[in-house]
This record gives structure tokens, sequence and C-alpha cells, in this order.
């Protein structure tokens, strides 16, 4: 069955009967899987081996399922589900049928979830069954379909266990939609950035050649699929190269280990790498096989490189992305990775430092970064004003990061203009939790910042002026706990009788980060 659909595949084309380019990165990763199907594609914790025949196959029955359903493109999937090979069906499917791939956070509540059907509109919501009552209330409006391994009756994976393949492939442009990852704000909504076709391939093809990915790479892969760094930056090179994935369904650090051998690459947020320093586990001997260890998300800290290096001889890679760029720097596999940088712009994306007029600053000077190239997104769904004040009116993206750039071209990342904090490699951003604090009974205002912690980088605290009593972390915990994912939620609490202010009113934020800066150093 599986081999007539892929004989078929290079006269089925949806535009007329000439063979079109497709943009589609779905056909870019079909092209490389499709060379030798027999090949080992994913290693499971307890599930064994798929095999990319076997992949091909799950895809294109839910891509069957998917069409049944009138899924079209240009149209939304939002999936908030638990990583699972299914999961990865599932996208690489959306992409196929030229749908709208838009994952989210299983942390997210059901009033989070509410706000993301509400503003993507999609066409179907797939979710874990284990959420159904959670979400009833918010779904009643959209097709919901759960996505469950075990494939009960009226579940997703019934649906396509029952589906013939279907082996067409959606044309679609460059510039056409392909994702939309939202992206929290600073006026305390999430924000969802619009990623293109020709996002996904381009930066795909560039760090697959920047990081020289061969097909006999075998990825580690232990990050999730809902932000852009497990979804596209490690698993497109992989995929792109037809390669082996152990593909882990969380970060574990005994787990990682185990696998670690049979591994070439390995991608993770600091958090990885700090707590698989905590692991006697890691020897020199366990990373052997390794060919490079890469890290980014949030500041890997020079003592971490230090310390990696020390104990297992490899100097970590650093590199820098968004959600609205993916890849934007990286240093260099051949040649000195620095500590403290995150390296060169990649080939085709320009980089420069700005002041907020947007005048470019001179080598060295601390400024706003600001990025150009194939790899920035095309702006904010339906937010066409927020768009255009994100963007210069010659086109560079003003990415928020403060940061310099050396005579050399190494681009170095000093702080946050966006006030953002992030906490074991996931962003959280202060206005909305405030915004929720202040709600609770008993509390005055409150201002939340992040602080350096060992194990999650930076920790969320919130700051809060009591009306009467002080406020413990229970109660400020209690207060979040149905309205804000538990990532986003503060690990302490620091009662005060003022905040900071300056004279335009604006809260001092980083007069607190100096005062309790060492309050978890302790720890
Ligand atoms: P996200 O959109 O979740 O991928 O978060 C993007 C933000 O993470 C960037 O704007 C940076 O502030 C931060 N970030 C990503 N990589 C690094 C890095 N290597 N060093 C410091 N911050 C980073």
């Amino acid at each position: 069955m599986l081999k007539d659909c892929l004989s078929t595949f290079s006269t089925r084309f949806q535009d007329g009967d000439k063979p079109l380019k497709n943009s589609n990165f779905y056909s870019s990763f079909f092209q490389a899987a499709q060379v030798d199907p027999t090949r080992p594609c994913l290693h499971l914790t307890q599930d064994g081996l798929w095999t990319y025949s076997r992949l091909l196959d799950r895809i294109q029955r839910t891509a069957a399922v998917l069409r049944q359903l009138d899924i079209d493109r240009g149209q939304r999937l939002l999936v908030q589900v638990d990583k699972t090979p299914e999961n990865l069906v599932l996208y690489l499917a959306c992409l196929q049928v030229g749908a709208v791939y838009v994952p989210i956070n299983t942390a997210y509540t059901a009033d989070e979830v509410a706000y993301f059907l509400q503003d993507a509109q999609p066409e179907l919501f797939v979710h874990r069954p284990e959420d159904s009552e959670r979400l009833a209330s918010v779904c009643s409006q959209v097709t919901t379909l759960t996505l469950d391994a075990g494939g009960g009756h009226g579940t997703l994976t019934y649906a396509v266990d029952a589906a013939a393949p279907d082996d067409l492939i959606c044309h679609r442009e460059d510039d056409d939609l392909a994702a939309i990852v939202y992206t929290s704000g600073t006026t305390g909504r999430s924000k969802g950035a619009m990623l293109t076709h020709a996002n996904l391939s381009t930066n795909a093809v560039s760090l697959r050649d920047y990081w020289g990915w061969q097909a006999d790479d075998v990825l580690l892969h232990a990050l999730p699929l809902f932000h852009v760094h497990g979804l596209f930056i490690a698993l497109h090179c992989a995929l792109l190269s037809a390669s082996e994935i152990y593909f882990l369904d969380r970060f574990d650090p005994g787990k990682v280990l185990q696998a670690m051998p049979a591994c070439s690459v390995m991608m993770g947020v600091p958090t990885f790498y700090t707590r698989l320093l905590d692991h006697p586990g890691l020897t020199r001997s366990v990373t052997d096989h390794i060919r490079v260890f890469i890290s980014g998300s949030a500041p890997l800290t020079e003592q971490t490189f230090t310390a990696w290096e020390e104990r297992t001889g490899h100097r970590i890679l650093e590199r820098y992305g968004m959600s609205e760029t993916i890849i934007n720097t990286s240093n260099p596999l051949q040649g000195e990775r620095m500590p403290g940088t995150v390296g060169f712009p990649l080939p085709g994306v320009e980089v420069r430092i700005a002041d907020e007029a947007g005048e470019v600053l001179a080598s060295g000077e601390v400024g706003g970064i600001e990025v150009r190239g194939p790899n920035v997104f095309k702006g904010y769904w339906r937010m066409p004003e927020k768009t255009l004040e994100e963007f210069r009116s010659d086109g560079f993206f003003i990415t928020g990061d403060l940061g310099t750039i050396d005579e050399h071209g190494r681009v170095s990342i000093v702080g946050r203009a966006k006030d953002l904090v992030i906490s074991g490699g996931y962003n959280v951003y202060p206005k909305e939790v405030e915004k929720l604090i202040d709600e609770i009974p008993g509390v005055s205002e409150s201002a939340v910042i992040g602080l350096p912690h060992a194990d999650f980088g930076e920790a969320v605290v919130a700051v809060v002026v009591p009306t009467g009593d002080p406020l413990s972390l229970q109660t400020i915990r209690d207060g979040l706990k149905e309205k804000l994912a538990s990532f986003k939620q503060p690990k302490w609490v620091i009662n005060v009788d003022v905040l900071p202010r300056n004279t335009m009113g604006k809260v001092q934020k980083n007069e607190l980060r100096q005062i309790y800066n060492d309050l978890f150093s302790g720890q």
C-alpha cells in the first residue's frame, strides 16, 4: 500500500497538471524519508522502534482523516497534547494537507485554552483524552478530537487506524503559513507568531549545513514538541536528513544518559545541562559518541559551559533563536565556541544592534538586537498594529533582546528589553502573572521578577504589597492555580510596604532584582 502511494507521488500535484515547485516543508521531508523508508526513525522509550515507512504510513492516514474533516489549506489545527509519535504524525500530516499547525503547552489551563481557541479560531482542536472534562466548557464551539495512543472509539487514533493512506501533498507557496506559535506578549496575552513554509525550510536547511548534519547522525530528543526548539530546530535537522531519533517523551536525566551512547547530537535548554551535571552518571565515556551538544532558549552560564567541558571534554555550542525567527545566530561547529556569546548570524540572516529610535550602534555598544532574513516571521496573527510596531521600515524585526556585536561579528545577549523571565527554558511574562496576583484578595499591588536560580536558570518571584497581613506563597499559588500554568507561578513571595518607582511612576524592577539577587544562592 505504502509503496503504491510513494510511486504515485511524482505525478500527484494539486494545482493543475504541471509539476510546480512545492514550497510545502512537508514535501522536503517526504523526499528525504522516501529514499529508504526502511530506515529506523524513532527509538521510543516504551514502544520500540518506528521506521520511516511506519511514520509515513501514519502521516498519510492522518492526512486522510484531516481531509475527511474538511481541514484544508490555511485552516488552523490547535493542538494541546503530550509528546508522542502520534503528536509528531499529527504535525506532519497537518503540513501535508496545507493546514496551519498551532501547538500549545499542555500546562495551559482551561481559561488559557479558551483564549487560544478564540484567537486562533481553529477548525479542529486536538487534546489529551484525560482533559475532556477539564476543557468541556471551553471547546463546545469547535470540532474536537482526542489523541490517544490507545486509540479508543471516537479518538483521532481510531479514525487514523481505519483510514486509507492519502499521499497528496498540498501545494504551498513560500509565503503560505505553516504554523502559528504563541509567544506571550508584554500586554500579558500571548501573540501568535505566523511562520511560513519558507521560514521553516530555509532555517532547517541552514542549520543542517551549519551544524554539519549527516544522514547517519542520531538525535537525542528530550525537548517538548509545543515549542520551536523541540518542534522545528531539533526535529527538522533530523527529518531533513532522514536521521534516527531517540525520542524521549520528556527530559529525565537517567533516561537521557541511557540513550546518550547511541546518539551523536543533543539539543537542550541550559536546565538540561545543569541537571545532567548533577547526575553521577554523566561521564566522559557516556558522552564519547556525541558529535555536538547544542544549547539555547535561555542563557547558558559560563559556569555550566566550563563544568560541562571539564566533566565531558565537550564545549557546548550555544545558539540564539526565538519563536518569531527560529534561529538567528550560532556559535560555529568548527572554530571557537565562546561561552557567554551566541555566535554569528546564520548565512542569509542579518543582525544589528540599534537604539530605541532604530539608529544603528557601533560595535561593542549595547542596544536592541534587530534581525532581518528569510527566518523572520510574517507577523503576529490578527495583530497588524503590533506587527507594525515590532518591525522597522527596512524590514528588521525588533527582537526585544538587548545585546552587543563585537568587532568579529559575534553576538552576545546582555538582557531582555521586554522584561521576560525564562524559567526552566519557558517564557514567563511578568505582566500576565501580576495581573492575576493583583486580583487575589489581600493584594494591593505586585511586581513579578526573575531571579537567578541554579536549577531553573531564573525563578519567578512575586514582590507583593499586602493590604493587611503578609501573604504566604501558598495563598498566592492557590489564587493562581486554576488560572495559570504552574511554570508561570511564583516560586517565592516577598512582602514589601511599597514598590520602588521612578518619577514616571514605573516600577523599578532592576532595583528589586539587585536587592533580592542572591535569594536562591544558598539553595
Ligand atoms: P522563545 O520565543 O520562547 O523561543 O524565547 C525567545 C527568547 O529566549 C529570546 O528572545 C531570548 O530572550 C531568549 N533566548 C533564546 N536563546 C537564548 C540564548 N542562547 N541566550 C540567551 N537568551 C536566549
